[in-house]
């Protein structure tokens, strides 16, 4: 296999493996300063703070950074409509500004006149990449700013990226071939259509591209389609997750025990209402924080949900990881006081081949929630009720609350449908 004659590389492999305790006091004199610095040089966060009762005395290290209130994408543009175009939180003048970023929705971002986030450039060397290495970035370099970050990022661990953006699918096998090219930069669905372009034109994947390393994010990446892509080319697929306001959050080495955070990102996993960071291993939204000096983002909410570990890795790097994403926080509902997750749902449903289709609905009678999994089942079958009873022992089980079952008909649940659909009204 691909990842097997490759070894472990790192972006700064002394800082990388550093001890956790060590690492974990460099990030505490970077929070500070990054905190300070916004107090000082940003309206938008002077703002917040003062209005949530904190003051610059308030924050003594990284253990009072729960005190500080969790920024919401929302908050940001709100910010950005009443204050143009950056909201407030830019914390340097506008000549420091090289590009002007425009993301879905017409949310600003400013790029800095010299890039030096080194989150990106820690996970392309993880992931595998290297000096020398020649890779197509099919982001989009139209207006969002990822493309262009993975990009600057290239040139700092010394490759050579050929911009290719999305689309032109034929030109871009060309250039795959021609140029001998050895890294993929893009989603996991592009280079499957990259792949199947390839196939289509007569190439032998193996012999006739080079590919031996892609980096894949922006969307879910179904393992079985990492197994296919591996397979036929003989490469490696490692995942990045990150946002474009905060960099890179994670990202997978070669061993894949989850998403290791970036030495230069400060992640959290919170109770999403309360914003208090919750046990190890548990299940939380993940808000990081960077050292940006123009454009900062201090905990910044994702809306996903993972959970975080400090058990090693066999690459040798310290510092935590995240497990992998399990969903979103805005998809989950809260029932009888508790929280239900997609995921869960999925994971009862899963141990049950029989259902074809199942949808959760919730809704309220005398004041009560009750929670019922309408379920598809993929044929008729004859004793309905045993089927029904083991799935509820299991809702029992794994989301803690009771929840219960009715079979209906094939073609009951639309096509579109959400997996948990809230019927509650609250007059
Ligand atoms: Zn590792």
């Amino acid at each position: 296999m691909g990842d097997s004659r490759r070894e472990d590389r790192f972006f700064n492999r002394e800082r990388e493996t550093m001890d956790w305790e060590r690492r974990k006091g460099d990030l505490n004199t970077r929070f500070l300063k990054t905190f300070r610095h916004a107090c000082e040089n940003s309206t938008a966060y002077r703002d917040i703070f003062t209005s949530s009762g904190i003051g610059v005395s308030d924050i003594r290290s990284i253990d009072d950074i729960e005190k500080l209130p969790i920024l919401r994408i929302s908050d940001l543009v709100d910010r950005q409509k009443r204050d143009m175009p950056f909201g407030g939180f830019e914390t340097a003048d506008f000549e420091e500004i090289r590009r002007i970023y425009i993301n879905p929705g017409l949310i600003w971002q400013p790029g800095e006149r010299d890039y030096h986030d080194t989150t990106w450039a820690e996970a392309l060397c993880g992931v595998g990449f290297k000096e020398g290495d020649r890779i197509i970035n099919t982001f989009n370099y139209h207006m969002w700013p990822l493309a262009f970050m993975l990009d600057e990022s290239l040139r700092i661990i010394g490759a050579t990226v050929i911009p290719t953006g999305v689309g032109n699918t034929l030109m871009q096998v060309k250039i795959m071939q021609t140029l001998r090219v050895t890294g993929f930069i893009g989603t996991p669905s592009f280079i499957m259509t990259l792949i199947q372009r390839a196939e289509a034109m007569g190439l032998d994947l193996k012999k006739d591209l080079c590919l031996e390393t892609a980096l894949v994010g922006a969307e879910m990446l179904p393992e079985s389609l990492r197994s296919r892509i591996e397979d036929k080319l003989e490469m490696t697929v490692r995942q990045v997750y990150g946002t474009v306001f905060l960099g890179c959050i994670g990202y997978e080495c070669r061993h894949m025990t989850g998403l290791h955070v970036p030495d230069d990102m400060l992640v959290e996993v919170v109770d999403p209402h309360t914003g208090k960071q919750v046990e190890s291993g548990a299940t939380g939204e993940v808000v990081a924080t960077n050292f940006n000096t123009y454009y900062p983002m201090i905990r910044m909410g994702t809306g996903d949900l993972s959970m975080m570990s400090l058990e090693s890795c066999p690459c040798g790097r310290t510092g935590p990881v995240l497990k992998r994403i399990l969903g979103r926080v805005d998809q989950a509902t809260k029932v009888k006081g508790t929280f239900v997750h997609p995921w869960q749902a999925d994971e009862v449903i899963s141990r049950y081949p029989e259902v074809f289709k199942y949808q959760v609905v919730v809704t309220r009678e005398d004041h009560k929630d009750v929670m019922t999994f309408v379920v598809e089942l993929r044929e008729e079958i004859s004793k309905p009720d045993i089927i029904r009873a083991r799935i509820e022992r299991d809702i029992k089980e794994l989301l803690t609350i009771k929840g219960t079952v009715q079979i209906v008909p094939p073609g009951t649940i639309p096509d579109l449908h959400k997996k948990i659909e809230d019927r509650r009204t609250w007059e």
